[in-house]
Protein backbone atom coordinates (compact mmCIF):
# COMPACT_ATOMS: atom_id res chain seq x y z
CA UNK A 1 0.00 0.00 0.00
CA UNK A 2 1.39 3.48 -0.87
CA UNK A 3 1.47 6.55 1.61
CA UNK A 4 -2.14 8.23 -0.95
CA UNK A 5 -3.61 4.39 -0.07
CA UNK A 6 -2.36 4.42 3.36
CA UNK A 7 -3.38 8.11 4.10
CA UNK A 8 -7.11 7.20 2.35
CA UNK A 9 -7.72 4.32 4.41
CA UNK A 10 -6.88 5.44 7.84
CA UNK A 11 -9.22 8.89 7.57
CA UNK A 12 -12.22 6.28 6.73
CA UNK A 13 -11.46 3.95 9.19
CA UNK A 14 -11.46 6.63 11.76
CA UNK A 15 -14.92 7.96 9.91
CA UNK A 16 -16.39 4.68 10.50
CA UNK A 17 -15.69 4.97 14.20
CA UNK A 18 -17.48 7.92 14.38
CA UNK A 19 -20.78 6.65 15.70
CA UNK A 20 -23.71 9.03 15.79
CA UNK A 21 -25.73 9.71 19.20
CA UNK A 22 -29.46 8.59 18.94
CA UNK A 23 -31.66 10.85 19.99
CA UNK A 24 -33.19 9.67 23.80
CA UNK A 25 -35.88 12.45 24.03
CA UNK A 26 -37.52 15.15 22.51
CA UNK A 27 -39.46 17.16 24.92
CA UNK A 28 -42.01 19.98 23.75
CA UNK A 29 -42.79 23.14 25.92
CA UNK A 30 -46.03 22.33 28.05
CA UNK A 31 -45.99 23.72 31.15
CA UNK A 32 -44.87 27.13 32.42
CA UNK A 33 -43.99 28.60 35.79
CA UNK A 34 -43.25 32.15 36.84
CA UNK A 35 -39.63 32.59 38.40
CA UNK A 36 -40.25 36.30 40.32
CA UNK A 37 -42.86 38.31 38.17
CA UNK A 38 -42.94 38.10 34.51
CA UNK A 39 -39.92 35.57 34.27
CA UNK A 40 -42.05 33.31 32.17
CA UNK A 41 -40.28 30.10 31.85
CA UNK A 42 -40.28 26.14 31.10
CA UNK A 43 -38.70 23.89 32.91
CA UNK A 44 -36.46 21.37 31.14
CA UNK A 45 -34.04 20.15 33.39
CA UNK A 46 -34.57 18.24 35.49
CA UNK A 47 -38.28 19.30 34.93
CA UNK A 48 -41.23 19.33 36.73
CA UNK A 49 -42.10 16.70 39.77
CA UNK A 50 -38.54 15.68 39.36
CA UNK A 51 -35.40 16.18 41.48
CA UNK A 52 -31.86 17.42 40.67
CA UNK A 53 -29.68 14.48 39.07
CA UNK A 54 -26.54 13.39 37.01
CA UNK A 55 -29.03 12.56 33.98
CA UNK A 56 -27.76 15.51 32.57
CA UNK A 57 -25.01 16.32 34.19
CA UNK A 58 -22.69 18.93 35.10
CA UNK A 59 -26.19 20.70 33.97
CA UNK A 60 -28.20 20.57 36.87
CA UNK A 61 -31.32 22.73 35.68
CA UNK A 62 -32.51 24.69 32.79
CA UNK A 63 -35.62 27.32 32.66
CA UNK A 64 -36.13 28.14 28.70
CA UNK A 65 -38.14 31.72 28.82
CA UNK A 66 -39.73 31.05 25.33
CA UNK A 67 -40.11 34.35 23.21
CA UNK A 68 -42.97 36.30 25.18
CA UNK A 69 -44.28 40.06 24.57
CA UNK A 70 -44.56 41.95 28.05
CA UNK A 71 -46.23 45.42 27.86
CA UNK A 72 -44.92 48.59 29.16
CA UNK A 73 -44.70 48.68 33.12
CA UNK A 74 -46.27 52.18 34.89
CA UNK A 75 -44.60 54.11 37.71
CA UNK A 76 -41.05 52.99 37.10
CA UNK A 77 -41.63 49.38 37.94
CA UNK A 78 -39.19 46.97 37.12
CA UNK A 79 -40.41 43.27 36.88
CA UNK A 80 -37.36 40.58 38.58
CA UNK A 81 -36.47 38.56 41.01
CA UNK A 82 -35.21 40.50 44.52
CA UNK A 83 -31.97 39.66 46.44
CA UNK A 84 -31.95 35.31 47.01
CA UNK A 85 -28.98 33.12 47.65
CA UNK A 86 -27.32 30.57 45.64
CA UNK A 87 -24.07 28.08 46.80
CA UNK A 88 -22.18 25.03 45.19
CA UNK A 89 -23.02 25.78 41.17
CA UNK A 90 -23.00 28.54 38.55
CA UNK A 91 -25.64 30.31 37.02
CA UNK A 92 -25.37 30.62 33.34
CA UNK A 93 -27.80 33.68 31.98
CA UNK A 94 -27.93 33.60 27.78
CA UNK A 95 -30.20 36.47 26.26
CA UNK A 96 -31.65 36.30 22.85
CA UNK A 97 -33.82 39.17 23.55
CA UNK A 98 -33.89 41.02 27.17
CA UNK A 99 -31.95 43.57 29.33
CA UNK A 100 -31.39 41.97 32.57
CA UNK A 101 -29.35 44.11 34.87
CA UNK A 102 -27.70 42.33 37.54
CA UNK A 103 -26.52 43.04 41.01
CA UNK A 104 -24.55 40.54 43.58
CA UNK A 105 -23.65 40.75 47.46
CA UNK A 106 -19.69 39.89 45.65
CA UNK A 107 -19.45 43.33 44.72
CA UNK A 108 -21.00 43.10 40.93
CA UNK A 109 -23.24 44.60 38.89
CA UNK A 110 -23.77 44.72 35.16
CA UNK A 111 -26.55 44.56 32.24
CA UNK A 112 -26.70 41.57 30.36
CA UNK A 113 -27.75 42.70 26.88
CA UNK A 114 -29.05 41.23 23.65
CA UNK A 115 -26.58 38.04 22.32
CA UNK A 116 -24.75 38.44 25.91
CA UNK A 117 -24.16 36.07 28.54
CA UNK A 118 -23.90 35.95 32.10
CA UNK A 119 -21.71 33.19 33.88
CA UNK A 120 -21.94 33.58 37.56
CA UNK A 121 -19.70 31.25 39.99
CA UNK A 122 -21.56 31.16 43.32
CA UNK A 123 -19.16 29.13 44.44
CA UNK A 124 -19.59 29.50 48.49
CA UNK A 125 -22.31 31.93 47.73
CA UNK A 126 -23.49 34.75 47.61
CA UNK A 127 -26.78 36.94 47.29
CA UNK A 128 -28.23 38.58 43.84
CA UNK A 129 -31.04 40.14 42.09
CA UNK A 130 -31.99 40.25 38.59
CA UNK A 131 -34.36 42.76 37.33
CA UNK A 132 -35.28 44.03 33.80
CA UNK A 133 -33.74 47.53 32.62
CA UNK A 134 -36.13 50.66 33.67
CA UNK A 135 -35.54 51.11 29.47
CA UNK A 136 -36.38 47.81 28.62
CA UNK A 137 -39.22 47.84 31.31
CA UNK A 138 -41.50 50.80 29.66
CA UNK A 139 -41.45 49.58 26.10
CA UNK A 140 -43.28 46.73 25.03
CA UNK A 141 -40.66 44.06 24.01
CA UNK A 142 -39.96 40.79 23.38
CA UNK A 143 -38.20 38.69 26.43
CA UNK A 144 -36.33 35.62 25.48
CA UNK A 145 -33.59 34.07 27.17
CA UNK A 146 -32.05 30.68 28.53
CA UNK A 147 -30.87 30.19 32.68
CA UNK A 148 -28.76 27.09 33.36
CA UNK A 149 -27.39 26.21 36.78
CA UNK A 150 -24.39 24.17 35.86
CA UNK A 151 -22.98 22.16 39.05
CA UNK A 152 -19.38 22.51 40.54
CA UNK A 153 -17.59 20.06 40.89
CA UNK A 154 -17.03 18.79 44.42
CA UNK A 155 -13.56 20.39 44.83
CA UNK A 156 -14.46 23.48 43.69
CA UNK A 157 -18.38 23.96 45.53
CA UNK A 158 -16.69 26.87 47.79
CA UNK A 159 -14.50 28.33 45.17
CA UNK A 160 -15.03 32.08 45.87
CA UNK A 161 -17.82 33.83 43.92
CA UNK A 162 -16.67 35.08 40.65
CA UNK A 163 -18.59 36.52 37.60
CA UNK A 164 -17.84 36.93 33.90
CA UNK A 165 -20.03 39.37 32.00
CA UNK A 166 -19.50 37.83 28.14
CA UNK A 167 -20.21 40.68 25.67
CA UNK A 168 -21.28 39.96 22.76
CA UNK A 169 -18.44 41.45 20.57
CA UNK A 170 -16.13 39.31 22.98
CA UNK A 171 -17.68 35.81 21.97
CA UNK A 172 -15.47 33.86 19.41
CA UNK A 173 -17.06 32.60 16.60
CA UNK A 174 -16.78 29.89 14.05
CA UNK A 175 -18.26 30.78 10.87
CA UNK A 176 -19.45 28.09 8.44
CA UNK A 177 -21.06 28.12 4.99
CA UNK A 178 -24.88 28.50 6.55
CA UNK A 179 -24.09 30.52 9.21
CA UNK A 180 -21.65 30.93 12.75
CA UNK A 181 -21.59 29.43 16.09
CA UNK A 182 -20.98 31.74 18.73
CA UNK A 183 -18.66 29.52 21.14
CA UNK A 184 -19.26 30.38 24.94
CA UNK A 185 -17.58 27.69 26.23
CA UNK A 186 -15.66 24.49 25.27
CA UNK A 187 -14.11 24.19 22.17
CA UNK A 188 -14.82 24.13 18.37
CA UNK A 189 -12.39 23.14 15.76
CA UNK A 190 -9.70 24.85 18.00
CA UNK A 191 -11.29 27.81 18.84
CA UNK A 192 -11.60 28.40 22.44
CA UNK A 193 -14.71 29.63 24.25
CA UNK A 194 -14.78 32.92 25.91
CA UNK A 195 -15.98 31.44 29.61
CA UNK A 196 -13.78 29.66 32.36
CA UNK A 197 -15.32 26.80 33.08
CA UNK A 198 -14.50 24.21 36.02
CA UNK A 199 -15.20 21.20 34.31
CA UNK A 200 -15.34 20.22 30.93
CA UNK A 201 -18.32 21.40 29.33
CA UNK A 202 -19.52 22.91 26.05
CA UNK A 203 -21.91 25.72 25.12
CA UNK A 204 -22.70 26.73 21.67
CA UNK A 205 -25.36 29.23 20.24
CA UNK A 206 -25.61 27.97 17.32
CA UNK A 207 -27.31 30.67 14.21
CA UNK A 208 -28.65 29.13 10.84
CA UNK A 209 -28.92 31.77 8.05
CA UNK A 210 -28.89 30.13 4.77
CA UNK A 211 -29.89 26.42 4.58
CA UNK A 212 -27.27 24.27 5.46
CA UNK A 213 -25.98 21.12 7.08
CA UNK A 214 -23.51 21.33 10.24
CA UNK A 215 -22.15 17.94 12.06
CA UNK A 216 -19.57 17.80 14.77
CA UNK A 217 -18.21 15.10 17.04
CA UNK A 218 -17.81 15.61 20.65
CA UNK A 219 -16.61 13.04 23.28
CA UNK A 220 -18.05 9.02 24.11
CA UNK A 221 -19.76 9.29 27.11
CA UNK A 222 -20.08 13.22 27.50
CA UNK A 223 -23.94 14.39 27.94
CA UNK A 224 -25.40 16.28 24.97
CA UNK A 225 -28.37 17.97 24.55
CA UNK A 226 -29.98 21.32 22.18
CA UNK A 227 -32.62 23.55 22.54
CA UNK A 228 -34.49 25.27 19.48
CA UNK A 229 -34.37 28.71 20.32
CA UNK A 230 -35.94 30.11 16.68
CA UNK A 231 -37.28 28.45 13.97
CA UNK A 232 -36.82 24.63 12.97
CA UNK A 233 -33.84 22.19 12.56
CA UNK A 234 -33.30 18.59 12.03
CA UNK A 235 -31.35 17.08 14.50
CA UNK A 236 -30.41 14.01 13.03
CA UNK A 237 -33.11 13.54 10.88
CA UNK A 238 -35.64 14.57 13.34
CA UNK A 239 -37.83 17.08 12.57
CA UNK A 240 -37.56 19.39 15.72
CA UNK A 241 -39.53 23.14 16.04
CA UNK A 242 -38.67 26.24 18.23
CA UNK A 243 -39.07 25.34 21.95
CA UNK A 244 -37.89 22.02 21.69
CA UNK A 245 -35.58 20.06 23.70
CA UNK A 246 -33.40 17.26 22.40
CA UNK A 247 -31.20 14.45 24.36
CA UNK A 248 -28.87 12.78 22.94
CA UNK A 249 -27.60 9.43 24.34
CA UNK A 250 -23.92 9.27 25.84
CA UNK A 251 -23.11 6.68 23.50
CA UNK A 252 -21.37 7.73 19.86
CA UNK A 253 -19.97 11.13 18.92
CA UNK A 254 -21.71 12.25 16.03
CA UNK A 255 -24.53 14.96 16.10
CA UNK A 256 -25.70 15.86 12.55
CA UNK A 257 -27.83 19.26 11.99
CA UNK A 258 -29.38 20.62 9.23
CA UNK A 259 -31.65 23.48 9.32
CA UNK A 260 -32.13 27.13 7.88
CA UNK A 261 -32.53 30.56 9.46
CA UNK A 262 -32.72 28.69 13.14
CA UNK A 263 -31.02 29.24 16.76
CA UNK A 264 -30.08 26.04 18.38
CA UNK A 265 -28.37 25.97 21.66
CA UNK A 266 -25.76 23.06 21.98
CA UNK A 267 -25.07 21.96 25.52
CA UNK A 268 -22.44 19.61 26.12
CA UNK A 269 -19.75 18.24 28.79
CA UNK A 270 -18.09 15.46 30.96
CA UNK A 271 -20.70 14.18 33.41
CA UNK A 272 -19.72 15.14 37.27
CA UNK A 273 -21.32 12.06 38.52
CA UNK A 274 -20.67 12.95 42.42
CA UNK A 275 -23.21 12.88 44.43
CA UNK A 276 -26.13 16.30 44.52
CA UNK A 277 -27.96 16.92 47.62
CA UNK A 278 -30.18 20.10 46.27
CA UNK A 279 -32.34 22.23 48.88
CA UNK A 280 -33.82 25.22 47.23
CA UNK A 281 -30.63 27.70 45.56
CA UNK A 282 -28.11 25.43 47.24
CA UNK A 283 -26.58 22.52 45.65
CA UNK A 284 -24.07 20.26 47.38
CA UNK A 285 -23.11 17.08 47.86
CA UNK A 286 -23.90 16.28 51.40
CA UNK A 287 -27.03 16.94 53.66
CA UNK A 288 -24.46 18.16 56.09
CA UNK A 289 -23.46 20.70 53.61
CA UNK A 290 -26.95 22.14 52.79
CA UNK A 291 -27.25 22.20 56.47
CA UNK A 292 -24.13 24.46 56.74
CA UNK A 293 -25.22 26.34 53.85
CA UNK A 294 -29.21 27.48 55.69
CA UNK A 295 -26.96 28.32 58.53
CA UNK A 296 -24.79 30.71 56.68
CA UNK A 297 -27.17 32.35 54.92
CA UNK A 298 -29.32 32.67 57.77
CA UNK A 299 -26.11 33.66 59.69
CA UNK A 300 -25.16 36.33 57.07
CA UNK A 301 -22.13 34.98 56.07
CA UNK A 302 -23.56 34.98 52.21
CA UNK A 303 -23.66 38.58 52.76
MN1 LIG B 1 -30.58 33.55 40.89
Amino acid sequence: MNNKKLDWFLVHSIENKSMSKTILSLEHPRSFHMVGDWFRVTQYIPGYNRIMNNDTSPFLMLDYNAPWSIPPQSNGYRPGVWFHPHRGFETVTIVYSWEIEHEDTAGNGWVIWIDEVQWMTAGSGLLHNEFMTESFANKWWIQHAVQLWINLPKKFKMTPPRYQSLRKIDIPEVVFSGGKIRIIAGEYKHIKGIAETFSDLSLFDIRFQEHDTLSFDVSEENTAMLLITEWTARILWKECSNGDMITLSKTGTHIHIEAENAKILFMGGRPLNEPIVQHGPFVMNTEEEIKQAFDDFHTGKMG
